[in-house]
């Protein structure tokens, strides 16, 4: 009976707000493994930005869980108070399936309560999430936060957790998926994490030099990524085309640094496409002999 009942697929949207600093972007992390970057190659659901897809269980019983952003409420929050009129806040939180409202295990502060009040009422699909509950001397503790809380919201569970440690989290994930709506799965495995993201940017860049270059490179070339530093809106690559020696520099570089040129602005193309946003690609050529038999240089280029 029970098996009948799990078999069933459930897939939507869940935003995790709360105060600067009480570890959203810590449970988020916990919860999708690697930070998600972008899944621009799929057309966007929403207005909100995905941050990451977390897919468990077996099909038919997949559950799907969005992890999105919403404007004004997930990130900063210096200006809250000045946004508790905010619509767009509103709007955006009235659109998800689940918000999950993160708040410290020690107790309800000032912050949180400017949060509560952005909150749709009365809602039946806020989980409130206590974390930090490592940092609790006693367990116990969270006794009296756990009452004062549920006189505040009638949130549809609450559930300690500990972001940092991953206490609780398999908790927290089967209360929202008691709050996700039924639907097939919008995203398919294909999921970017930030690591990955660099190995196809290095691939990328590697395919270019190497159509660019053709036979002109007897040893080949690699690619390192030597900073990566992404904001909102734009994403900043520093990489490294690694050569064998000092006398195939100048091949790759071109007439006037040509052909470099060209294949950064090549892979810049196909990055941008990849992640979604703008972005700054600086390319050097290196000079770094065996590299291939070289273990930190491969793992520089994610094959460890
Ligand atoms: P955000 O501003 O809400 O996204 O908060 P962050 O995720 O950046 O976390 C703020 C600080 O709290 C960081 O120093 C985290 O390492 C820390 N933190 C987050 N979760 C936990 C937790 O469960 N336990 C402890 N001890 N620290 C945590």
């Amino acid at each position: 009976m029970q098996e009948q009942v799990r078999a069933v697929a459930r897939t939507g949207l869940v935003a995790i707000v709360g105060r600067p600093n009480v570890g959203k972007s810590t449970l988020l992390n916990a919860l999708v493994g690697e930070r998600v970057s972008i899944t621009s190659r799929k057309p966007q659901t929403t207005r909100e930005r995905v941050l990451g897809v977390l897919t468990r269980g077996t099909r038919p019983a997949t559950t799907q869980f969005i992890f999105v952003d919403t404007p004004g409420l997930q990130r900063g929050g210096r200006s809250l108070l000045a946004q508790r009129m905010n619509r767009s806040a509103r709007a955006a939180l009235a659109e998800v399936d689940v918000v999950v409202f993160v708040i410290d295990a020690h107790g309800w502060r000032s912050g949180d309560e400017a949060v509560l009040e952005l909150l749709p009422s009365d809602r039946p699909n806020i989980v409130l999430a206590l974390n930090k509950t490592d940092t609790l001397s006693h367990y116990e503790d969270i006794l009296p936060v756990l009452q004062d809380s549920a006189g505040r919201y009638p949130f549809a569970a609450l559930v300690p957790v500990s972001a940092e440690r991953k206490r609780q989290l398999d908790e927290l994930l089967a209360e929202i998926e008691k709050l996700l709506p039924e639907g097939e799965p919008l995203f398919d495995g294909e999921q970017y994490t930030d690591r990955n993201l660099r190995f196809l940017a290095a691939e990328l860049l590697r395919e270019k030099a190497f159509r660019l270059l053709g036979d002109e490179l007897p040893y080949g070339i690699a690619v390192t990524i030597e900073r990566w530093s992404e904001t909102d809106s734009q994403l900043e690559i520093v990489a490294g085309l690694l050569v064998e020696r000092e006398s195939h520099k100048p091949i790759v570089i071109g007439a006037q640094g040509a052909k470099l040129r060209e294949i950064g602005r090549l892979a810049r193309a196909d990055i941008e496409a990849l992640v979604g946003k703008p972005v700054r690609l600086e390319t050097w050529v290196r000079v770094r002999r065996g590299w291939t038999d070289d273990a930190r240089a491969l793992k520089s280029l994610g094959y460890d």
